[in-house]
């Protein structure tokens, strides 16, 4: 029997196992049996597979407001910064944790933090070298059905392997994702179906199908019945199905079915129909003629958008440009709406949104407070954050609070 059982090799799993050995010989303990118990056949996949392969760990700027739940992750936030108080930490208390393993990062815009090496790889490297160090048993290729918590005090947790292995610790982690299920442990805790988010929306495409993989730096705002819920600024990129980038995926954390996507495409532009009109008469004495609808918004966005932008509107683009049609194409560029029906695609989204409700939890520990013994990591809780970092991060700091109080 193992002292705990990780379920999840990805980034809380990982950091709680490393965490908890670290503490243990902070405190001048040996460290804890650990097994971590994995589904794929190698640890560290999420890891891997974040920030386009190079690993947005963390923020210089973290705030709860980046979260769903920003009292929750507040109240975790201050938990993690007094049990690390004492520890160097440069920025916050999971660079601490990877600068004590050796990790050199660097910050680019927006506060995001990256390993200066410019790959994931060094961060699961980081990682993986304690693990093997402590001796910490991983068992790869192996999928948790069901967790059993203990029947009396003093006894220990079932794990139901696929296939019916049952293994058996003292304390169990459950750091399987947002994806994995709840293991049975819905019927104790609190526990919400997890869908996914921060993704690409999907929209009215009759007019972004035409723009497919055409990128745009525009600003884009969620509109629900009129009133401006969230503002981005920054690429958008057309898909057949709609929307997609970093401004929509973090968009996509609020939108809902029939609110609309309106995009700017003039977003440093105070008057556009004063900048459409100033340009219809320069134009007009540039070419000694008006120009047409389409030399009206030539320079101005790129011609398949420009295509788009004229269908939209019913205005031919060979015909002369006039001060009406100049007006209702300012109106157009400063405002392209387009109708939210869902997620564009589930499997590009980032996160998932729902699982273990954070309050049937003790912050300072992760530990549920009516299963002793049961702690829940990363994105199996009811918390996601916006790009940039933001998740990793929320994953690393409660792995790191569990791995502490483990050992
Ligand atoms: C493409 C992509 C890019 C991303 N980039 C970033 C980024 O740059 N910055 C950022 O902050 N966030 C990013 N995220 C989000 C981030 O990766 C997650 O929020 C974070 O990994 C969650 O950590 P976790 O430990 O909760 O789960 P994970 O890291 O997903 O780990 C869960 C692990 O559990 C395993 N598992 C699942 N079910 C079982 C089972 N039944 N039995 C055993 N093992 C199981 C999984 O295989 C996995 O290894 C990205 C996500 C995606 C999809």
């Amino acid at each position: 029997m193992h002292d705990i059982a990780i379920i999840g090799g990805g980034a809380s799993g990982l950091a709680c196992a490393v965490a908890a050995c670290e503490a243990a010989l902070r405190g001048g303990r040996k460290p804890p049996s650990i097994i971590l118990i994995e589904v794929t056949e190698k640890i560290g996949r999420p890891i891997l597979r974040s920030g386009n392969g190079r690993c947005n760990f963390s923020n210089a700027h973290i705030h709860p407001h980046a979260y769903n739940d920003p009292q929750g992750f507040a109240a975790v936030a201050e938990a993690l910064e007094r049990h690390s108080a004492g520890l160097p930490s440069s920025v916050n208390p999971v660079v601490g944790f990877f600068e004590r393993l050796g990790l050199i990062w660097r910050e680019e815009p927006e506060g995001r933090l990256y390993p200066l090496a410019n790959k994931a790889s060094v961060v699961l490297d980081v990682l993986r070298s304690p693990l093997l160090r402590f001796g910490v048993e991983v068992r790869c290729s192996a999928a948790v059905e069901r967790i059993v918590p203990p029947k009396a005090q003093h006894s220990h947790f079932t794990i139901h392997l696929r296939g019916g292995e049952l293994m058996r610790a003292r304390k169990a982690v459950v750091a399987a994702g947002g994806a994995a299920g709840a293991f049975g442990l819905e019927e104790l805790l609190p526990y919400v179906q997890p869908v996914p988010v921060l993704g690409p929306l999907m929209t009215d495409n009759r007019f972004t199908r035409p723009l497919d993989n055409v990128r745009v730096r525009c600003s884009a705002s969620l509109l629900r019945q009129g009133e401006r819920l969230a503002e981005e600024r920054g690429e958008v990129l057309f898909r057949k199905y709609g929307v997609s980038g970093i401004c929509i995926f973090n968009l996509s954390r609020l939108a809902q079915q029939g609110d609309v996507i309106r995009l700017d495409l003039l977003p440093d532009e105070a008057d556009p129909w004063a900048l459409m009109g100033s340009r219809l008469k320069t134009l007009s004495q540039v070419m000694a003629k008006a120009p047409s609808n389409y030399e009206l918004l030539q320079g101005a966005v790129l011609p398949l958008v420009a295509d788009q932008i004229l269908k939209s509107l019913g205005l031919e683009g060979a015909q002369e440009a006039t001060r009406e049609s100049a007006t209702r194409l300012a109106e157009r560029l400063s405002a392209f709406d387009l109708p939210v029906q869902g997620i564009g695609d589930a499997s590009l989204c980032q996160v998932h949104r729902g699982g273990f409700a954070l309050d049937a939890f003790d912050p300072e520990t992760l530990e549920a407070k009516e299963v002793p013994g049961l702690h829940v990591l990363g994105e199996a809780l009811d918390m996601d954050g916006a790009c940039g970092g933001f998740n990793l991060h929320w994953a690393f700091a409660t792995g790191l609070l569990a791995g502490w109080s483990l050992a």
